[in-house]
Protein backbone atom coordinates (compact mmCIF):
# COMPACT_ATOMS: atom_id res chain seq x y z
CA UNK A 1 0.00 0.00 0.00
CA UNK A 2 1.44 3.64 -1.19
CA UNK A 3 2.76 5.46 2.41
CA UNK A 4 1.68 8.80 2.50
CA UNK A 5 3.51 11.01 5.36
CA UNK A 6 1.33 14.41 6.44
CA UNK A 7 3.64 17.04 7.85
CA UNK A 8 1.58 19.39 9.76
CA UNK A 9 -1.63 18.61 12.26
CA UNK A 10 -3.30 21.97 11.47
CA UNK A 11 -6.66 22.73 9.29
CA UNK A 12 -4.96 21.23 6.21
CA UNK A 13 -3.00 18.58 7.03
CA UNK A 14 -5.64 16.82 9.37
CA UNK A 15 -7.77 17.43 5.94
CA UNK A 16 -5.09 15.82 3.83
CA UNK A 17 -4.55 13.18 6.35
CA UNK A 18 -8.56 12.35 5.98
CA UNK A 19 -8.78 12.38 2.44
CA UNK A 20 -5.55 10.46 2.27
CA UNK A 21 -6.80 7.52 4.89
CA UNK A 22 -10.54 7.48 3.02
CA UNK A 23 -8.69 7.16 -0.52
CA UNK A 24 -7.09 3.66 1.28
CA UNK A 25 -3.56 5.10 1.19
CA UNK A 26 -0.97 4.02 4.63
CA UNK A 27 -1.33 7.41 6.28
CA UNK A 28 1.04 8.96 9.01
CA UNK A 29 1.05 12.94 10.05
CA UNK A 30 3.69 14.42 12.08
CA UNK A 31 3.80 17.56 14.07
CA UNK A 32 6.69 19.14 15.80
CA UNK A 33 4.58 21.55 17.54
CA UNK A 34 1.25 20.42 19.49
CA UNK A 35 -1.67 19.85 17.54
CA UNK A 36 -5.16 21.09 19.02
CA UNK A 37 -7.45 18.55 20.01
CA UNK A 38 -9.85 19.33 17.33
CA UNK A 39 -7.56 17.67 14.69
CA UNK A 40 -6.43 15.28 17.01
CA UNK A 41 -9.97 13.91 17.72
CA UNK A 42 -10.93 13.92 13.77
CA UNK A 43 -7.46 11.92 13.31
CA UNK A 44 -8.73 9.60 15.74
CA UNK A 45 -11.84 9.42 14.27
CA UNK A 46 -10.64 7.71 11.33
CA UNK A 47 -8.15 5.62 12.96
CA UNK A 48 -4.84 7.57 11.10
CA UNK A 49 -1.63 7.44 12.94
CA UNK A 50 -0.50 10.99 14.24
CA UNK A 51 2.82 12.21 16.20
CA UNK A 52 3.14 15.52 17.74
CA UNK A 53 6.09 17.53 19.36
CA UNK A 54 8.62 16.47 16.95
CA UNK A 55 8.94 14.06 13.72
CA UNK A 56 9.91 10.46 13.45
CA UNK A 57 12.47 10.63 10.59
CA UNK A 58 12.61 7.68 9.77
CA UNK A 59 8.93 6.83 9.10
CA UNK A 60 8.68 9.83 7.29
CA UNK A 61 11.45 9.62 5.31
CA UNK A 62 10.20 5.91 3.98
CA UNK A 63 6.94 7.49 2.72
CA UNK A 64 6.29 7.50 -0.56
CA UNK A 65 4.64 10.82 -1.15
CA UNK A 66 4.67 13.72 1.17
CA UNK A 67 2.26 16.21 2.02
CA UNK A 68 3.20 19.35 3.75
CA UNK A 69 1.04 21.88 5.35
CA UNK A 70 2.25 25.42 4.04
CA UNK A 71 3.18 27.01 7.43
CA UNK A 72 6.42 25.10 6.72
CA UNK A 73 9.18 26.42 5.19
CA UNK A 74 11.20 24.31 2.15
CA UNK A 75 14.11 25.46 4.26
CA UNK A 76 13.41 23.15 7.20
CA UNK A 77 15.78 20.30 8.28
CA UNK A 78 13.31 17.54 7.71
CA UNK A 79 12.20 18.87 4.03
CA UNK A 80 15.90 19.41 2.60
CA UNK A 81 16.37 15.94 3.43
CA UNK A 82 13.28 14.67 1.86
CA UNK A 83 14.56 17.14 -1.56
CA UNK A 84 17.57 15.42 -0.64
CA UNK A 85 16.27 11.90 -1.44
CA UNK A 86 13.88 12.79 -4.13
CA UNK A 87 10.66 12.51 -2.88
CA UNK A 88 7.50 13.86 -4.05
CA UNK A 89 6.58 17.01 -1.96
CA UNK A 90 2.89 18.27 -2.73
CA UNK A 91 0.08 20.42 -1.33
CA UNK A 92 -2.65 19.47 0.04
CA UNK A 93 -4.47 21.47 -2.62
CA UNK A 94 -2.53 19.48 -5.07
CA UNK A 95 -3.80 16.00 -3.29
CA UNK A 96 -7.15 16.88 -2.91
CA UNK A 97 -7.22 18.64 -6.56
CA UNK A 98 -6.83 14.44 -7.63
CA UNK A 99 -10.32 13.72 -6.45
CA UNK A 100 -12.09 16.66 -7.23
CA UNK A 101 -14.44 16.93 -9.23
CA UNK A 102 -16.12 20.31 -8.93
CA UNK A 103 -15.30 23.44 -10.53
CA UNK A 104 -13.11 25.65 -8.41
CA UNK A 105 -12.84 29.23 -8.61
CA UNK A 106 -9.17 29.95 -7.13
CA UNK A 107 -8.12 33.00 -5.65
CA UNK A 108 -4.66 34.77 -4.69
CA UNK A 109 -2.74 37.86 -4.46
CA UNK A 110 -1.02 39.60 -1.84
CA UNK A 111 -3.88 41.53 -0.47
CA UNK A 112 -7.64 41.05 -0.94
CA UNK A 113 -7.42 37.47 -1.01
CA UNK A 114 -9.78 36.55 2.24
CA UNK A 115 -12.43 39.87 0.74
CA UNK A 116 -12.61 38.82 -2.32
CA UNK A 117 -13.30 34.89 -1.72
CA UNK A 118 -16.21 35.57 0.89
CA UNK A 119 -17.77 37.83 -1.67
CA UNK A 120 -17.27 35.22 -4.51
CA UNK A 121 -18.79 32.28 -2.26
CA UNK A 122 -21.65 34.86 -1.31
CA UNK A 123 -22.51 35.51 -4.84
CA UNK A 124 -22.82 31.54 -5.93
CA UNK A 125 -24.55 30.79 -2.91
CA UNK A 126 -26.99 33.75 -3.76
CA UNK A 127 -27.36 32.09 -7.18
CA UNK A 128 -28.25 28.75 -5.43
CA UNK A 129 -25.19 26.85 -6.37
CA UNK A 130 -24.17 23.95 -4.27
CA UNK A 131 -21.11 25.62 -3.30
CA UNK A 132 -17.89 25.04 -0.45
CA UNK A 133 -15.52 27.71 0.69
CA UNK A 134 -12.02 26.27 1.51
CA UNK A 135 -8.35 26.93 1.33
CA UNK A 136 -7.29 29.45 3.86
CA UNK A 137 -10.77 30.69 5.02
CA UNK A 138 -13.06 27.65 6.59
CA UNK A 139 -12.42 24.01 6.22
CA UNK A 140 -9.23 22.55 4.20
CA UNK A 141 -10.44 21.35 0.23
CA UNK A 142 -9.20 17.79 1.23
CA UNK A 143 -11.83 17.94 4.08
CA UNK A 144 -14.34 18.66 2.31
CA UNK A 145 -13.30 16.54 -0.82
CA UNK A 146 -13.30 13.67 1.47
CA UNK A 147 -16.40 14.28 3.44
CA UNK A 148 -18.94 16.86 1.06
CA UNK A 149 -20.35 16.61 -2.48
CA UNK A 150 -19.83 20.09 -3.39
CA UNK A 151 -20.60 21.26 -7.21
CA UNK A 152 -18.40 24.59 -7.05
CA UNK A 153 -15.55 25.46 -4.79
CA UNK A 154 -14.33 28.81 -3.28
CA UNK A 155 -10.32 28.13 -2.79
CA UNK A 156 -8.48 31.34 -1.39
CA UNK A 157 -5.01 30.33 -2.10
CA UNK A 158 -1.59 31.68 -0.82
CA UNK A 159 2.06 31.56 -2.09
CA UNK A 160 2.86 28.65 0.14
CA UNK A 161 -0.06 26.47 -0.76
CA UNK A 162 1.00 27.64 -4.91
CA UNK A 163 4.17 26.27 -4.27
CA UNK A 164 3.57 22.88 -4.17
CA UNK A 165 1.27 22.73 -6.73
CA UNK A 166 2.29 20.78 -10.18
CA UNK A 167 -0.64 19.42 -11.49
CA UNK A 168 -3.89 20.96 -10.09
CA UNK A 169 -5.84 23.47 -12.26
CA UNK A 170 -8.10 25.83 -11.58
CA UNK A 171 -11.18 26.48 -13.53
CA UNK A 172 -11.09 29.73 -12.75
CA UNK A 173 -8.10 32.02 -11.41
CA UNK A 174 -7.82 35.17 -9.89
CA UNK A 175 -4.75 36.88 -9.00
CA UNK A 176 -5.59 40.16 -7.56
CA UNK A 177 -2.29 42.15 -7.18
CA UNK A 178 1.39 41.34 -6.26
CA UNK A 179 3.86 43.42 -3.89
CA UNK A 180 6.56 42.23 -1.86
CA UNK A 181 5.41 40.16 0.83
CA UNK A 182 7.01 36.76 2.42
CA UNK A 183 10.52 37.57 1.38
CA UNK A 184 11.94 34.82 3.60
CA UNK A 185 10.70 32.49 2.76
CA UNK A 186 11.35 32.99 -1.24
CA UNK A 187 15.52 33.56 -0.79
CA UNK A 188 14.78 37.04 -0.32
CA UNK A 189 14.24 37.58 -3.95
CA UNK A 190 11.17 38.74 -5.47
CA UNK A 191 10.47 37.30 -8.60
CA UNK A 192 10.48 33.64 -6.74
CA UNK A 193 7.48 35.06 -4.98
CA UNK A 194 6.16 36.45 -8.16
CA UNK A 195 6.54 33.11 -10.20
CA UNK A 196 4.98 31.20 -7.04
CA UNK A 197 1.66 33.60 -7.41
CA UNK A 198 1.42 32.79 -11.07
CA UNK A 199 1.02 29.22 -10.60
CA UNK A 200 -2.53 30.34 -9.68
CA UNK A 201 -2.94 29.57 -14.00
CA UNK A 202 -0.62 26.80 -14.76
CA UNK A 203 -1.84 23.79 -16.45
CA UNK A 204 -5.66 26.06 -17.34
CA UNK A 205 -6.67 25.49 -20.74
CA UNK A 206 -8.75 26.85 -23.62
CA UNK A 207 -11.98 26.31 -21.35
CA UNK A 208 -10.61 28.40 -18.34
CA UNK A 209 -10.76 31.67 -16.99
CA UNK A 210 -7.55 33.58 -16.07
CA UNK A 211 -9.03 36.81 -13.98
CA UNK A 212 -6.72 39.29 -13.27
CA UNK A 213 -6.15 43.05 -12.40
CA UNK A 214 -3.67 44.93 -15.16
CA UNK A 215 -3.24 48.23 -13.63
CA UNK A 216 -0.64 46.77 -11.63
CA UNK A 217 2.65 46.37 -13.34
CA UNK A 218 4.46 43.39 -11.53
CA UNK A 219 1.56 41.59 -13.17
CA UNK A 220 1.62 43.39 -16.15
CA UNK A 221 5.60 42.78 -16.38
CA UNK A 222 4.82 38.63 -15.82
CA UNK A 223 2.04 37.72 -18.23
CA UNK A 224 4.50 37.01 -20.89
CA UNK A 225 5.59 33.80 -18.78
CA UNK A 226 2.15 32.49 -19.04
CA UNK A 227 1.85 29.28 -20.82
CA UNK A 228 -1.77 28.13 -19.90
CA UNK A 229 -4.46 29.10 -22.95
CA UNK A 230 -6.69 30.30 -20.38
CA UNK A 231 -9.56 33.03 -21.57
CA UNK A 232 -7.71 36.40 -19.99
CA UNK A 233 -10.22 38.84 -17.95
CA UNK A 234 -8.47 41.53 -16.99
CA UNK A 235 -9.70 44.10 -14.90
CA UNK A 236 -8.72 47.81 -14.78
CA UNK A 237 -10.16 51.30 -13.05
CA UNK A 238 -10.07 52.32 -16.50
CA UNK A 239 -11.91 51.10 -20.18
CA UNK A 240 -9.49 49.85 -22.64
CA UNK A 241 -6.73 47.86 -22.75
CA UNK A 242 -8.89 45.18 -23.46
CA UNK A 243 -10.13 45.14 -19.45
CA UNK A 244 -13.47 43.09 -19.23
CA UNK A 245 -14.47 45.00 -15.88
CA UNK A 246 -13.85 48.39 -15.58
CA UNK A 247 -15.15 51.59 -13.95
CA UNK A 248 -16.40 54.93 -16.02
CA UNK A 249 -17.85 57.97 -14.44
CA UNK A 250 -18.67 56.21 -11.61
CA UNK A 251 -20.43 53.08 -12.82
CA UNK A 252 -18.59 49.50 -12.47
CA UNK A 253 -19.22 47.64 -15.90
CA UNK A 254 -18.76 44.33 -17.46
CA UNK A 255 -18.78 43.69 -20.67
CA UNK A 256 -17.21 40.45 -21.68
CA UNK A 257 -18.37 38.42 -24.72
CA UNK A 258 -21.62 38.83 -24.81
CA UNK A 259 -22.26 39.73 -21.44
CA UNK A 260 -23.05 43.58 -20.25
CA UNK A 261 -23.55 44.41 -16.69
CA UNK A 262 -23.28 47.63 -14.65
CA UNK A 263 -23.97 49.09 -11.26
CA UNK A 264 -23.00 52.08 -9.61
CA UNK A 265 -20.01 51.97 -7.39
CA UNK A 266 -21.99 54.24 -4.75
CA UNK A 267 -24.12 50.79 -4.60
CA UNK A 268 -21.28 48.30 -3.91
CA UNK A 269 -21.49 47.95 -0.48
CA UNK A 270 -17.31 47.46 -0.01
CA UNK A 271 -16.31 50.79 0.22
CA UNK A 272 -12.12 51.82 -0.95
CA UNK A 273 -10.42 51.68 -3.94
CA UNK A 274 -8.70 48.36 -3.28
CA UNK A 275 -12.33 46.68 -2.68
CA UNK A 276 -13.58 47.83 -5.96
CA UNK A 277 -10.62 46.00 -7.35
CA UNK A 278 -11.86 42.62 -5.42
CA UNK A 279 -15.85 43.42 -5.90
CA UNK A 280 -14.47 43.30 -9.73
CA UNK A 281 -12.63 40.79 -9.71
CA UNK A 282 -15.70 38.74 -7.86
CA UNK A 283 -18.05 39.42 -10.68
CA UNK A 284 -16.30 38.52 -13.39
CA UNK A 285 -15.46 34.93 -12.02
CA UNK A 286 -19.43 34.61 -11.14
CA UNK A 287 -20.45 36.25 -14.68
CA UNK A 288 -17.81 33.68 -15.98
CA UNK A 289 -19.96 30.94 -14.07
CA UNK A 290 -23.00 32.04 -15.70
CA UNK A 291 -24.76 33.49 -13.07
CA UNK A 292 -27.64 35.47 -13.08
CA UNK A 293 -26.85 39.35 -13.12
CA UNK A 294 -28.98 40.11 -10.39
CA UNK A 295 -27.68 37.59 -8.33
CA UNK A 296 -24.25 39.20 -8.75
CA UNK A 297 -25.89 42.96 -8.11
CA UNK A 298 -27.94 41.91 -5.14
CA UNK A 299 -24.32 40.17 -3.51
CA UNK A 300 -21.96 42.90 -4.31
CA UNK A 301 -24.88 45.51 -2.50
CA UNK A 302 -25.45 43.27 0.33
CA UNK A 303 -22.00 41.77 1.60
CA UNK A 304 -21.22 42.61 4.92
CA UNK A 305 -17.68 42.36 4.79
CA UNK A 306 -15.11 40.02 6.48
CA UNK A 307 -14.26 41.13 10.32
CA UNK A 308 -10.70 42.54 10.64
CA UNK A 309 -10.90 44.18 7.12
CA UNK A 310 -11.82 47.79 7.52
CA UNK A 311 -14.41 46.97 9.79
CA UNK A 312 -16.13 49.50 11.62
CA UNK A 313 -16.52 49.51 15.02
CA UNK A 314 -18.40 52.02 16.76
CA UNK A 315 -18.67 55.34 16.92
CA UNK A 316 -17.27 57.45 20.47
CA UNK A 317 -18.40 60.86 20.44
CA UNK A 318 -18.82 61.31 16.85
CA UNK A 319 -15.28 59.01 16.38
CA UNK A 320 -15.76 56.16 14.19
CA UNK A 321 -13.26 53.27 15.46
CA UNK A 322 -12.22 51.03 12.42
CA UNK A 323 -10.38 47.94 12.60
CA UNK A 324 -7.85 46.75 10.18
CA UNK A 325 -5.85 44.50 11.62
CA UNK A 326 -5.74 42.64 9.35
CA UNK A 327 -3.27 44.94 7.50
CA UNK A 328 0.06 43.14 8.30
CA UNK A 329 1.75 44.89 5.59
CA UNK A 330 2.38 48.27 3.91
CA UNK A 331 0.50 47.42 0.51
CA UNK A 332 -2.95 47.08 2.93
CA UNK A 333 -2.44 50.24 5.33
CA UNK A 334 -2.29 52.13 1.86
CA UNK A 335 -5.20 51.22 0.80
CA UNK A 336 -6.84 51.71 3.84
CA UNK A 337 -5.66 55.00 4.31
CA UNK A 338 -6.68 56.05 0.76
CA UNK A 339 -10.18 55.14 1.47
CA UNK A 340 -10.54 57.35 4.56
CA UNK A 341 -12.49 60.42 4.03
CA UNK A 342 -11.86 62.15 7.08
CA UNK A 343 -9.02 63.30 9.43
CA UNK A 344 -7.05 60.37 11.32
CA UNK A 345 -5.46 58.82 14.00
CA UNK A 346 -3.18 56.00 13.51
CA UNK A 347 -2.18 53.14 15.29
CA UNK A 348 1.00 51.04 13.37
CA UNK A 349 3.58 48.50 15.05
CA UNK A 350 3.81 45.13 15.73
CA UNK A 351 6.36 42.42 14.55
CA UNK A 352 8.18 44.83 11.31
CA UNK A 353 8.70 42.43 8.65
CA UNK A 354 11.28 44.59 6.92
CA UNK A 355 8.63 47.32 6.06
CA UNK A 356 9.80 50.28 3.68
CA UNK A 357 7.37 53.42 5.00
CA UNK A 358 7.58 55.43 1.99
CA UNK A 359 5.16 53.94 0.30
CA UNK A 360 2.26 55.15 2.92
CA UNK A 361 4.14 58.69 3.59
CA UNK A 362 2.31 60.86 1.34
CA UNK A 363 -1.20 59.81 2.45
CA UNK A 364 0.19 60.09 6.17
CA UNK A 365 1.73 63.60 5.62
CA UNK A 366 -2.05 63.82 3.76
CA UNK A 367 -5.08 62.47 6.12
CA UNK A 368 -3.08 61.40 9.08
CA UNK A 369 -3.89 63.23 12.37
CA UNK A 370 -1.58 61.89 14.42
CA UNK A 371 0.06 58.49 15.14
CA UNK A 372 0.45 55.66 17.73
CA UNK A 373 2.72 53.29 17.86
CA UNK A 374 2.04 50.26 19.28
CA UNK A 375 4.65 47.38 20.20
CA UNK A 376 7.39 45.91 21.78
CA UNK A 377 9.70 47.95 19.59
CA UNK A 378 9.26 51.06 18.12
CA UNK A 379 11.96 52.63 17.05
CA UNK A 380 12.09 52.05 13.57
CA UNK A 381 8.84 53.76 13.30
CA UNK A 382 9.53 56.57 15.36
CA UNK A 383 12.87 57.34 13.13
CA UNK A 384 10.82 57.31 10.44
CA UNK A 385 7.16 59.32 11.11
CA UNK A 386 9.48 61.57 14.22
CA UNK A 387 9.19 64.48 12.53
CA UNK A 388 6.40 63.79 10.05
CA UNK A 389 3.77 63.78 12.65
CA UNK A 390 3.32 64.24 16.58
CA UNK A 391 3.11 60.53 17.99
CA UNK A 392 2.75 58.43 21.23
CA UNK A 393 4.66 55.04 21.51
CA UNK A 394 2.85 52.92 23.96
CA UNK A 395 3.98 48.80 23.99
CA UNK A 396 0.10 47.50 25.67
CA UNK A 397 -3.36 47.86 23.36
CA UNK A 398 -4.95 49.21 26.85
CA UNK A 399 -2.39 52.38 26.39
CA UNK A 400 -3.00 52.58 22.41
CA UNK A 401 -6.80 53.36 22.57
CA UNK A 402 -6.36 55.33 25.31
CA UNK A 403 -3.79 57.55 23.29
CA UNK A 404 -6.49 57.82 20.26
CA UNK A 405 -9.42 58.61 22.84
CA UNK A 406 -7.56 61.79 23.43
CA UNK A 407 -6.06 62.54 20.32
CA UNK A 408 -8.66 62.07 18.15
CA UNK A 409 -11.38 64.97 17.45
CA UNK A 410 -15.09 65.23 16.54
CA UNK A 411 -15.79 63.57 13.14
CA UNK A 412 -12.51 61.97 12.47
CA UNK A 413 -11.71 58.12 12.78
CA UNK A 414 -9.35 56.30 14.56
CA UNK A 415 -7.74 53.49 12.49
CA UNK A 416 -5.99 50.23 13.51
CA UNK A 417 -4.34 49.26 10.11
CA UNK A 418 -0.62 48.31 11.80
CA UNK A 419 1.51 47.35 8.47
CA UNK A 420 3.05 44.77 11.41
CA UNK A 421 2.47 41.13 12.30
CA UNK A 422 1.00 40.66 15.57
CA UNK A 423 3.12 38.35 17.43
CA UNK A 424 4.55 40.84 19.91
CA UNK A 425 1.99 41.51 21.93
CA UNK A 426 -0.86 39.27 20.60
CA UNK A 427 -1.44 35.56 19.34
CA UNK A 428 -2.17 36.23 16.06
CA UNK A 429 -4.42 39.39 13.91
CA UNK A 430 -7.52 38.20 14.79
CA UNK A 431 -6.87 38.33 18.49
CA UNK A 432 -5.74 42.03 17.69
CA UNK A 433 -8.53 43.09 16.68
CA UNK A 434 -10.69 41.70 18.71
CA UNK A 435 -9.34 43.01 21.50
CA UNK A 436 -9.62 46.65 20.05
CA UNK A 437 -12.58 45.77 19.60
CA UNK A 438 -13.74 45.00 23.07
CA UNK A 439 -11.38 47.47 24.32
CA UNK A 440 -13.43 50.62 21.96
CA UNK A 441 -16.48 49.41 23.08
CA UNK A 442 -15.79 49.61 26.67
CA UNK A 443 -14.65 53.53 26.29
P1 LIG B 1 -5.63 38.66 2.33
O1 LIG B 1 -6.54 37.51 2.56
O2 LIG B 1 -4.98 38.61 0.99
O3 LIG B 1 -4.67 38.93 3.42
P2 LIG B 1 -7.84 40.41 3.05
O4 LIG B 1 -9.05 40.34 2.20
O5 LIG B 1 -7.83 39.66 4.31
O6 LIG B 1 -6.57 39.96 2.20
O7 LIG B 1 -7.48 41.94 3.33
C1 LIG B 1 -6.33 42.26 4.10
C2 LIG B 1 -6.10 43.75 4.12
O8 LIG B 1 -5.61 44.14 2.84
C3 LIG B 1 -7.37 44.55 4.36
O9 LIG B 1 -7.42 44.90 5.68
C4 LIG B 1 -7.27 45.74 3.43
O10 LIG B 1 -6.73 46.85 4.14
C5 LIG B 1 -6.25 45.32 2.38
N1 LIG B 1 -6.80 44.98 1.05
C6 LIG B 1 -7.92 44.29 0.77
N2 LIG B 1 -8.09 44.15 -0.56
C7 LIG B 1 -7.03 44.72 -1.15
C8 LIG B 1 -6.61 44.91 -2.51
N3 LIG B 1 -7.32 44.43 -3.55
N4 LIG B 1 -5.45 45.57 -2.72
C9 LIG B 1 -4.72 46.03 -1.69
N5 LIG B 1 -5.06 45.93 -0.40
C10 LIG B 1 -6.20 45.28 -0.11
Amino acid sequence: MKKIAVLGGGESGSGAAVLAKVKGFDVFLSDSSKIKQEYKNLLDKYAIDWEEGGHSEDRILNADEIIKSPGIPTKAPLIQKLIALGKPIISEIEFAGRYNTAKTVCITGSNGKTTTTMLTYHMLQKAGLNVGLAGNVGKSFALQVAENNYDYYVIELSSFQLDNMYDFKADIAILLNITPDHLDRYEYKFQNYIDAKFRITQNQTDDDVFIYWNDDDVIRQNLGSIVSSAKRKPFSLKKGNGAKAYIEDGVFTIEDDDSFFTISVEDLSLKGTHNIYNSMAAALSANALYIKKDAIREALMDFQGVEHRLEPITKVKSVLYVNDSKATNVNSCWYALESMKTPVVLILGGTDKGNDYNEILPLVKEKVRSLVFMGKDNKKLIDFFKDIKPYVSVDSLDDAVMECYKAAKEGDTVLLSPCCASFDLFKNYEDRGRQFKEKVRNL
